[in-house]
């Protein structure tokens, strides 16, 4: 199982004021970890490191645990209505990841410990958008199972939304943690969507998360245990071999799934796509890197306000698109596939 021990701690002393907060003070006081005060968990200062490299691998290294203030929350269109944060950054390392460019100078690991307040605050949405549904993402900034084990705040939402009628909540992991998560009642409001990828993109460009292999059995068991279950396989990435790796990518689900699971099931297909901040910064951090990012190789797709993307070319896409749909038909095919981009 792949669980993250921070290096080093920085609590808000108004964190101490909130049981998640206290609990988890205390625990980190046994284990000898280095636990400093900081003022604000939004200018953390003293995280060690001479390089940008060091610095970036040491910030994933450290836990920040602070009280969430803002509470008017991001739209989080179109995976949901709004983007529900109860941590943000990452300890994994996958080369591609947009937190880098997102997260900017806060690479370092947070947690929130006013659970009660967030979900408050989430009841009053709910509530003001009734008698519409109201759907929540809990992955935007973060991957929550991978600090779950810190907070247990994941388990804490998904039991909220198991008692509403007018909201949903959905999340995506790469981490196999999830035994703990198995027995909350969720009511089927939650839909627990795992990111995979053939082995070789596992293992080459996802190094600090779960396996090929435990990611799969971690998803069979949250199929067991009743949750809506999705998978966004991304980045799609062409590689020599690469039809055979997704190949067997889903034939692997298909033998872990329970047929019930196969019936409600969800897709997202994303192509790999990289800017020319996100190459910069990938490069600076991760200098030895095998991922692609070689624009002649690709196509420059326009975003929405002009800064655009580096999708692959036109008959790549296709190649992509056409296999991984081929795949899903053969091994899933009742069920749905949101999108491929
Ligand atoms: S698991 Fe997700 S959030 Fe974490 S480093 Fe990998 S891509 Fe980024």
């Amino acid at each position: 199982m792949t669980r993250f021990d921070p290096d080093l701690v920085f609590f808000e002393p108004k964190a101490l004021e909130y049981p998640v907060g206290d609990a988890l003070y205390r625990r980190l006081k046994k284990t000898g970890i280095p636990i400093k005060v900081t003022p604000s968990h939004n200018r953390v200062t003293g995280i060690p490191g001479d390089t940008p490299a060091k610095a970036y691998a040491n910030a994933k290294r450290t836990l920040v645990v602070g009280v969430k203030r803002t509470m008017k929350l991001d739209t989080s269109k179109p995976s949901a209505d709004y983007a529900l944060p109860v941590s943000t950054g990452c300890p994994g390392h996958c080369h591609y990841c947009y937190l880098q460019t997102t997260m900017g100078k806060k690479p370092y690991v947070r947690v929130y410990v006013n659970i009660d307040e967030i979900l408050d605050n989430a009841q009053k949405y709910i509530e003001e958008r009734a008698p519409e549904l109201t759907t929540f993402e809990a992955a935007c900034t973060s991957d929550p199972i991978a600090v779950e084990h810190l907070t247990g705040n994941l388990k804490r939402m998904i039991e909220f939304m198991g008692r509403q009628e007018r909201a949903k909540l959905r999340f995506v992991t790469k981490y196999d943690d999830v035994d703990h998560l198995l027995d909350a009642a969720h009511n089927g409001n939650t839909r627990f969507r795992f990111s995979i990828n053939s082995r070789y993109v596992i293992k080459n460009f996802e190094p600090g998360v779960s396996a090929f292999d435990s990611r799969i059995e971690a998803a069979g068991k949250v199929a067991k245990a009743g949750y809506p279950l999705g998978f966004i396989v991304a980045p799609l990435i062409i590689y020599e071999g690469w039809e055979d790796g997704y190949a067997e990518l889903f034939e692997r689900m298909s033998r872990e799934l329970i047929p019930e699971a196969k019936q409600d099931l969800t897709f997202e297909l994303i192509q790999h796509r990289f800017t020319a901040a996100a190459k910069r910064i990938i490069l600076q951090n991760y200098p030895a890197t095998k991922l692609e990012m070689e624009e002649e190789k690709r196509k420059y797709k326009y975003g929405k306000y002009g800064r655009g993307k580096w999708v692959y070319q036109g008959s790549d896409a296709d190649r992509l698109n056409l296999h991984l749909r081929g795949l899903i038909e053969e091994y899933f095919p009742a069920s749905k596939i949101e999108y491929f981009t």
